[in-house]
């Protein structure tokens, strides 16, 4: 069994900080500063160039990429970390548009986070050919794969509602119809157990800011099955893809059979060792115990928020297997209420329209804390605290 009383100690979480945001950025491993000043002085300052071979920073990406894919099913030799996850959805994206040369649809969904949409419309546009992106409905996703499909991409739990598709059956279809799938795996590694290999996806991406607690900025991963990874196209086609980037070879020519063609340029160093300080906390970590303590806190403070919290109403689905590891509610003034509840030092987060969005992250998150939280928030209703004109304002960042 996982100790969770043990990995809750191995978070710096300010004192009287009830933090419920770990599924946007997680907070910071008490290792890291340790891990980033050991970089510093003990790899950058005497090591300067020499330490892309003495410190093997040159082989990070794909070491740290095998380290993460452990959380998600992936075997080693298959994910690589590095850039950011905006980047890599590109870059996975354009790769299966490449495998489908004759069709032209893109199927996402509507509640896709935003930048995966974005970054699909802009690679359309610089391929004059006819590409249409459609984004039906989450529950009518299955309906809309077909043999137009050249791919489907997807982001496995809901950034709102925390709703979560049937990966399985997502793939099975496409694979069906000759189309492949993107996963975007930014709500989902670290949160709940995921199998890209064993549910045979043909590419997964995703972030580690987020419940993998690596900083923010912290570099994005992407995953290409191994049965792909010899006819893959490295779209994005830098020289930390070459299969001899110290050739300096006038021409690109992909490093031939393996996942070192998805690295593009030189990564943040830096970056990669808050990295491995925060992946050392996941080495004790079992994701089936994860997942039945994220149900349990989940349905905790489900429980307590319809008792307590009257005005709120859950925009989560109520059954623990068809939601991810965040919840939601719905509330007409969420924004000034979130304000209200962070100044006491329960920090959730807002997203447009009316959603209150909390983070359940096992490691670090107790019983007791989601007990206090709830309490917390039943005061601010009741006092109406949030109607304050200082909780009205909209920061720059919600
Ligand atoms: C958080 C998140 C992103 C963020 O992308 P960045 O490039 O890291 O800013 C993208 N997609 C999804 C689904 C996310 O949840």
């Amino acid at each position: 069994m996982t100790d969770f009383s043990k990995t809750r100690h191995m978070f710096d979480i300010p004192a009287g900080m009830i933090y419920l945001n770990g599924n946007s950025l997680g907070p910071m491993p008490k290792a890291a500063p340790k891990a980033i000043n050991s970089f510093l002085m003990d790899e950058w300052r005497t090591e300067l160039v020499r330490g892309w071979n003495t410190k093997n920073w040159f082989m990070q990406s794909n070491t740290l990429g095998d380290r993460l894919g452990r959380l998600m099913g992936a075997p080693a030799g298959s994910t690589v970390v590095g850039d950011t996850l905006s980047i890599r959805v590109f870059q996975a994206v354009a790769a299966a548009l490449a495998l489908a040369p004759d069709r032209r649809v893109i199927l996402s969904d509507s509640g896709n986070f935003p930048t995966d949409l974005y970054m699909v419309e802009g690679l359309m546009g610089l391929r004059d050919v006819g590409y249409e992106l459609r984004t039906p409905a989450p529950e009518d996703i299955l309906d809309h794969i077909t043999q137009e499909v050249a791919t489907v991409m997807v982001t496995e739990v809901d950034y709102r509602s925390g709703r979560k598709h049937d990966m399985q059956a997502i793939i099975k279809k496409a694979h069906s119809v000759g189309a492949t799938v993107v996963w975007d795996l930014a709500h989902s590694i670290g949160a709940i157990p995921v199998d890209v290999y064993g549910t045979d996806a043909d590419f997964a991406v995703g972030c580690t800011y987020k419940f993998l607690n690596a900083g923010p900025g912290g570099p994005a991963f992407i995953y290409v099955a191994p049965r792909l990874l010899d006819k893959v196209e490295p779209v994005l086609s830098g020289w930390f893809a070459h299969e001899a980037p110290f050739a300096f070879d006038l021409n690109f020519r992909p490093m031939p059979g393996k996942i070192d063609r998805m690295r593009i340029g030189t990564p943040s160093i830096a970056a990669f060792s808050l990295l491995e300080a925060a992946l050392d906390i996941w080495d004790g970590v079992d994701m089936l115990d994860l997942r039945s303590r994220s149900m349990e806190l989940s349905q905790a403070l489900i429980a307590g928020v319809e008792a307590k919290c009257p005005g709120l109403t859950l925009a989560s689905p109520r059954d623990p297997e068809q939601r991810g590891s965040h919840v939601a509610f719905e509330f007409e003034h969420g924004y000034a209420c979130m304000q209200a509840l962070i100044a006491q030092g329960v920090i959730g987060d807002f997203r447009a329209p009316n959603i209150m969005r909390f983070g359940i992250t096992p490691l670090f998150t107790s019983l007791e804390d989601i007990a206090h939280a709830v309490d917390i928030l039943a005061n601010i209703l009741s006092a109406k605290t949030w109607q304050s004109p200082k909780f009205q304002n909209k920061a720059l960042v919600t």
